[in-house]
């Protein structure tokens, strides 16, 4: 791994000033880095065929490759070109790469500009490429057919948080030319629990020492043909000579063996993102829901704020907020169109007075910097020409944030987009009232025993409701044990003012103790809506009077001169009221994946690096445990797509688009044995 001592030179190359060694070849050596992409490395794990020779991945579903060495993403580009040309390629490619020092978005577009078919490629990736912080980060190629995990960090804690079967490995020399650091036996280790059985590695710059730790971790090496220039390549093929052991965290997270008939139950953002993750896996999915049109609960609230959640601790739910923003507005740009129904305009947080919310280690980078200079993450200091749009003062009490990679959305045109995804078939007034097994299915019926719908999988998406369905499905002790609280919500809206009123509404959502979106298109003009009331325990979603006041002060405190502008709104009762239920866990994290009662959770959930993440496949006589996401609290527009793939990726074992460790603490199953709720 680089060192603190490593710099850049103009060419994206990182060298070691002190010995001029090189960590990581710069553009000048995009040919000899692109040949040996090809010949070391797509053809040694079989990804480039001889003729007319099938290839490795030909005819497959999808295809996983771990990279040990992003460098500067030429292997990427080659191995994503390589599959867009491939016959009958895999329907979804995974390429999983770790990299310490990740390289400017600028050498990832000059990198590749001299080989004409992967320039385009360059380009989009460049387009994606911000906030990569520290940890693991999803990026959507392709239409979403390519999806590239990148790891920043060290190869080895890196490598114990990434997850999933890999189908091919490619094993890059750690450290620079001249001194290249020795591959540890528990590196190798941690490569082997990512890999499939089956699966070929292809390494390059391996020294002697690795062929026999390789075999050590379950390797075979294989014979390697001479390749010019290619020192020390290195073929060998993933078969150990024991039964894997399983995963320790198997139990909470059990894999489908093959697609099969999926109901989802709940038509809000939660149900329509994990019935598109599902449908694009080949599931057939059913999504009922009580309501005669979907987007009936939360997420039918007219428009809301699409932004990650920042806090000095840099807790778990600031790092998936800023994965699921990322998600969210992949999907939106791919399903809605941009102005109408989201738009991507930056989000503008206010601080109250004092308030200290960043984590120290940016607010260290951002002091050091001019006031508007960004920072490597998604979040920058807000810049005297926003704040002045926004009508906030900016000065050393009052600091505000400008979220980049944000904006407003409206949940119910994406629920409608995501439920069009070929293979989900729409279900309205279908309210379920039992869920029971089946044999290796389950039955849904309604409250007067009718059958709504039969299927090996069941995923409860239904908001607050999700605990009844529970207590209807699951042992009395089991649904209890989920502590899932009603958190009703109010938000008022209402047209635009007109003429020079509008102004004084800024142009993007501003966002603090309350929260402003205007300017909002729509087919009587334009509108806005501030908000939102929080009153817990209340799972009515009535529209209350004294909220609707609150409302009011809320923006008054906010940004003064909107409130002022909109004022005569509130006193002729122009403003109008809307309100739903939130649910929402006591961690305020959600609740993801299967829900499994203690007994049948055999092992602890701990995590082990060194343990092999074999798949657990589920016998064929035992139905697959229910499954849920709910409990997406005030944060479901920005969460909800991640959540939905973190359970598609456990369920296939794929690879997860965040660190293990963070997807981890989103198990359902966590509360189990948790004390019941207060009523
Ligand atoms: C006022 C307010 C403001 C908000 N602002 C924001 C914001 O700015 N940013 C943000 O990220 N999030 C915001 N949220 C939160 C966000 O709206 C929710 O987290 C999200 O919509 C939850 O989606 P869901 O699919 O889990 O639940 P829901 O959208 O509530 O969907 C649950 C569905 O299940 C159906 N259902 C229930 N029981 C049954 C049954 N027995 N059979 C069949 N169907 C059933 C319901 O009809 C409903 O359609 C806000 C929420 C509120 C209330």
């Amino acid at each position: 791994m680089p060192d603190d001592t490593a710099h850049r030179r103009a060419d994206g190359t990182l060298a070691d000033p002190h010995v001029g060694d090189i960590h990581r070849r710069g553009i000048d050596q995009g040919e000899a880095d692109l040949t040996q992409a090809r010949q070391v490395f797509l053809q040694g794990c079989g990804l480039l065929g001889e003729g007319d020779a099938p290839t490795a991945w030909q005819g497959a579903a999808r295809w996983a490759v771990l990279d040990t060495s992003f460098g500067m993403g030429r292997r990427f580009f080659a191995t994503w070109y390589a599959w867009q040309q491939q016959r009958q390629r895999p329907a979804r490619l995974f390429y999983t790469a770790v990299e310490a020092a990740v390289p400017e978005a600028q050498d990832l577009v000059r990198s590749a500009s001299p080989f004409g078919p992967l320039a385009p490629l360059a380009a989009e990736l460049a387009a994606q490429w911000h906030g990569l912080l520290p940890g693991v980060h999803r990026l959507r190629l392709d239409g979403g057919r390519v999806q590239l995990t990148l790891a920043v960090g060290a190869v080895q804690p890196m490598l114990a948080e990434l997850a999933g079967e890999h189908d091919s490995i490619f094993l890059h020399r750690l450290g620079t030319d001249h001194r290249p650091e020795p591959w540890n036996p528990h590196t190798l280790k941690a490569v082997a629990r990512l890999a499939r059985p089956g699966a070929r590695a292809a390494g390059w710059g391996m020294p002697c020492e690795v062929r026999q730790q390789l075999a050590a971790c379950g390797f075979v090496v294989e014979p390697t043909p001479e390749l010019p220039q290619q020192p020390q390549a290195l073929r060998a093929l993933y078969a150990p000579r024991w039964a894997p052991r399983p995963r320790r965290d198997a139990a909470a997270h059990p894999v489908a063996t093959q697609p099969a008939r999926c109901a989802v139950v709940g038509a809000g953002l939660a149900g329509a993102a994990v019935a598109r993750a599902l449908a694009l896996r080949g599931w057939q999915v059913t999504v009922l829901d009580r309501a005669p049109e979907p987007a009936a609960g939360a997420s039918g609230l007219p428009a809301g704020v699409v932004a990650a959640h920042v806090s000095p601790d840099d807790r778990p739910l600031s790092r998936l907020t800023r994965a699921g923003a990322r998600a969210t507005l992949a999907a939106a740009r791919e399903l809605l169109q941009e102005g109408i129904d989201f738009a991507a305009t930056g989000v503008l947080e206010r601080h109250a007075p004092g308030e200290r919310r960043l984590p120290a280690k940016w607010q260290d980078a951002i002091d050091s910097e001019a006031a508007g200079a960004g920072v490597a993450s998604a979040e920058a200091p807000i810049t005297q020409e926003k704040a002045a749009q926004a009508d906030v003062p900016l000065n050393a009490e009052q600091r505000a944030l400008w979220h980049t990679h944000a904006g407003w959305l409206r949940p119910a045109a994406l629920v409608r987009a995501l439920l069009q995804t070929p293979g989900i078939t729409w279900r309205g007034a279908a309210p379920v009232a039992r869920i029971a097994a089946a044999g290796t299915a389950w039955q849904l019926a309604d409250a007067a025993g009718a059958l709504l719908a039969e299927a090996e999988l069941v995923v409860v998406t239904a908001g607050f409701d999700s605990l009844a369905l529970l207590q209807a499905a699951t042992p009395a002790q089991d649904a209890r044990a989920l502590p899932l609280h009603a958190l009703r919500g109010q938000v008022a809206l209402g047209a635009m003012p007109g003429g020079a009123a509008d102004a004084l509404l800024p142009r993007f959502p501003v966002n603090g103790h309350g929260s402003l979106v205007a300017h909002l298109p729509g087919p009587d003009g334009a509108w806005w809506v501030t908000g939102s009331t929080f009153e817990r325990g209340n799972p009515a979603a009535e529209l209350r009077a004294q909220d609707h006041d609150h409302n009011r002060e809320r923006l008054a405190q906010l940004l003064p001169a909107a409130a002022a502008a909109l004022d005569a709104q509130w006193r002729d009762g122009r403003a109008r009221a809307w309100a739903a239920v939130r649910a929402t866990l006591p961690d305020r994290l959600p609740a993801v994946g299967a829900w499994r009662s203690d007994h049948e959770q055999k092992t602890p959930p701990a995590l082990d690096s060194t343990e092999r993440d074999a798949i657990e496949l589920i016998a064929k006589e035992e139905a697959l445990p229910l499954h849920l996401l709910t409990g997406l609290g005030a944060r479901g527009l920005t969460l909800s797509l991640l959540a939905a793939d973190i359970l598609a990726a456990w369920l296939h074992g794929e690879p997860l688009p965040v660190e293990r460790s963070l997807a981890h603490g989103l198990r359902a199953a966590r509360w189990h044995g948790a004390a019941p709720p207060r009523p």
